[in-house]
């Protein structure tokens, strides 16, 4: 059987789970990542879409589509990223915030994208390969 994990918005409306493996582990330090999540850069985990479930609060989640190939998924309670699709990078697949993630899981970022684009003030971690 593999591995399940599951997550939540901030108030708890949403709850999700999501089977492993992955497809991805990527920090993105792009300025819409950054602008929506309001965070230095955005850690995702990328699954096939098929792998991920809402459980509860299908009635609290709705839809913001930044681009014409990237829209993101939130709660309209607590405004917490339920996901993101980003049909030009990986169609058919889904993108997590890891800080969302409920369950105990250590899948470390594989990649970091878009780092010249980075804030100015945060380091490139040097272990992880570069993709821009
Ligand atoms: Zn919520
Ligand atoms: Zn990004």
């Amino acid at each position: 059987m593999n591995e399940s994990i599951s997550g939540q918005c901030h108030c708890g409306s949403i709850q999700w789970t999501a089977t492993l493996p992955h497809k991805r582990a990527l920090n993105c330090h792009c300025n819409m990542c950054r602008s929506l999540s309001g965070a230095d850069y955005s850690s995702w985990i990328v699954i096939p879409s098929e792998q991920f479930s809402i459980m509860f609060g299908h009635e609290y989640v709705t839809e913001y589509q930044a681009t014409e190939s990237f829209s993101k998924s939130f709660c309209k309670k607590c405004g917490s990223t339920v996901n993101c699709i980003n049909d030009d990078k990986f169609p058919n697949h889904i993108y997590i915030t890891k800080g969302n993630v409920s369950t105990h899981f250590n899948i470390p970022a594989e990649i970091q994208v878009f780092t010249k684009f980075k804030a100015d003030w945060v380091e490139v971690d040097k272990n992880i390969p570069i993709f821009n």
